[in-house]
């Protein structure tokens, strides 16, 4: 949308606060806007409990602006999957999960991803951009009206957010940080800290930073035990190894919170699943604090070469690590008939020159975070 005006989607109560006070107006009206905005889902003249003399201000400097659903697609298990608009050729998948005790939300970060895991769809796009806040938030406030249509018929609420569609979180933290505190404020959706949860490949620096500013969930894409490995298959390791990852993973939550981190584990057929991979998994733990490791079945996608470990090797994996006393899960997979399942998104089909210009812009992030290794 090219306009000149303020996206009201892109502020958190604070910032609302502040854009108010700029405005000459009491700051104290956020809790207001931000209800009628997030909850209510209202246009600016209907927020009735404003003054009239403040609802001309907002409509003369700016607008609620949100993705623009391109298409939309529901999975024989309930899963639905929305492409959105967020500019020019530029596009981003968001997915809901309804389970029986909750609804999930997996939120893009990024216009495609730069990081480039040798397993994961969303890298054969190349990088196009960071998404601004208005456009992280955007997705829930897309979706939680979307899923109120249906309301009646079925429970779609959405309960839990995860910061799992396409995107690196940390290498667009401030704008994800912001998006996730409009998640969590009791004004906008209200969602507890528990039910927030960012997953990273490891940008070590920036986990430190997030630790610092927000205390939503963590989830850490882990998928290798040993560095030779995961050098390959998460090519960020070569610049943030197993142990400076795992030495902030270490004391990330206060020993007495009770939280712990999930460790994410996609399970590669013959490349990481052997029971050899699970005793060196276990010995990387020693002296951690308890983990919980979710075992993801690998999700194929066109130009993928690997393929999903059989049932029976994931079932004897999770078996090795439960008898270590680690705590270990399977992610049941879900829509995957829709290519809506970790690891399928990749936005929009591009044309070969823009295809071109974001393998190149990939080329250059990698550069940047890891100079001495292109
Ligand atoms: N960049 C972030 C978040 C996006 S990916 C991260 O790396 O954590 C969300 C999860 O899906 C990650 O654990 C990722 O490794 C996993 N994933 C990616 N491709 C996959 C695939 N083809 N099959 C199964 N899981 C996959």
């Amino acid at each position: 949308m090219s306009t000149d005006k303020l996206n009201l989607l892109n502020y958190d109560r604070d910032g609302l606060a502040q854009l108010l006070t700029d405005m000459g107006e009491p700051g104290y009206r956020a809790n207001q806007l931000m209800q009628w905005l997030h909850q209510y889902g209202q246009p600016i003249d209907a927020m009735t409990n404003l003054s009239k003399v403040l609802r001309q201000k907002l409509t003369e400097n700016t607008v609620i602006a949100y993705p623009e659903v391109v298409s939309e697609h529901c999975s024989e298990d309930g899963t639905y999957k929305w492409l959105m608009k967020v500019g020019p050729y530029n596009h981003v998948e968001t997915v809901f999960i309804p389970e029986d005790d909750r609804g999930t939300l997996c939120v893009s970060s990024q216009v495609g991803c730069a990081l480039n895991c040798s397993f994961c769809s969303t890298a054969t796009q190349g990088f196009s951009r960071n998404l601004t806040v208005a456009e992280i938030i955007g997705q829930v406030y897309v979706a939680v009206r979307r899923l109120s249509r249906d309301n009646g018929k079925h429970d779609r609420q959405v309960t839990n957010v995860v910061m799992m569609g396409m995107g690196e979180p940390l290498l667009n933290t401030d704008n994800v940080v912001k998006a996730m505190a409009i998640m969590m404020d009791d004004f906008a959706y209200g969602l507890s800290k528990r039910r927030v949860t960012l997953s990273t490949s490891g940008v070590v620096p920036e986990l430190i930073r997030l630790k610092g500013m927000s205390d939503v969930s963590l989830a850490v894409s882990l998928h290798a035990p040993n560095d030779t490995l995961r050098d390959q298959l998460v090519p960020i390791n070569k610049k943030y190894p197993l142990q400076t990852l795992l030495s902030v993973c270490r004391d990330y939550f206060p020993k007495h919170s009770r939280r712990r981190i999930t460790y994410e584990y996609v399970m590669l057929e013959g490349v990481n699943d052997s029971l050899a991979h699970a005793k060196e998994l276990i010995a990387l733990f020693n002296n951690m604090p308890a983990p919980k490791i979710n075992l993801i079945p690998f999700n194929p996608f066109p130009q993928s070469h690997y393929r999903c470990s059989s049932r029976s090797t994931i079932l004897a994996f999770q078996a090795a690590l439960l008898a270590a006393d680690l705590v270990a899960t399977i992610r049941k997979t879900r829509g995957d008939d829709i290519d809506a399942a970790c690891g399928q998104l990749v936005g929009d089909f591009v044309d070969k020159t823009k295809r071109r210009e974001r393998m190149l812009k990939a080329a250059q992030v990698k550069q940047d975070l890891q100079p001495e290794l292109v």
